[in-house]
């Protein structure tokens, strides 16, 4: 993993992605929420929506990517920053590869389908990636304990 190093607004954009993870999470889907910032704007907005959407490719990240594609009218983000609650899986790190996101954030890890180091670092490989620092652990406490809460309900009905 490329280190990014901390700035200043990391905590407030990782803010705005967990009111996205915590609408996710109240519609019934695992509660991870995205953001795609450029030069201070909020570009592009995902909440997870596999189960609503019938779509294995409905994650937050995608969808956010998506949202900033379309308002910038381009497939390409370079220079913006994806803020995420919990570490990409190896389908999105793709994804954020192919925008060419400059800076990836994140908030919890993920020791199932990490992709930024926690089961393997697709970031860290230089034949894929040329674009995108990677900065883990922002908010992780909070962004961890909605994801534990959303699972120990889940437990709980079932
Ligand atoms: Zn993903």
């Amino acid at each position: 993993m490329t280190p990014a190093h901390a700035n200043a607004d990391d905590e407030r954009w990782m803010d705005e992605a967990l009111a996205l993870a915590r609408e996710a999470g109240r519609r019934g889907e695992v509660p991870v929420g995205a953001v795609v910032v450029m030069d201070g704007v909020a570009l592009g907005r995902g909440g997870n929506a596999p189960i609503a959407a019938s779509d294995p490719t409905a994650h937050a990240e995608i969808a956010a990517l998506r949202d900033a594609g379309f308002a910038l009218g381009n497939y390409r983000l370079p220079g913006s920053t994806l803020y995420v609650t919990l570490e990409p899986c190896a389908m999105c790190a793709g994804a954020i590869m192919h925008a060419r996101v400059a800076r990836l954030v994140f908030g919890a890890r993920d020791p199932k389908t990490g992709a930024c180091g926690s089961v393997v670092d697709l970031f860290a490989e230089p034949r894929l990636n040329q674009h995108t620092a990677t900065h883990a652990g922002v908010r992780a406490g909070e962004c961890g304990a909605l994801l534990s809460a959303f699972f120990a309900a889940r437990r709980e009905r079932d």
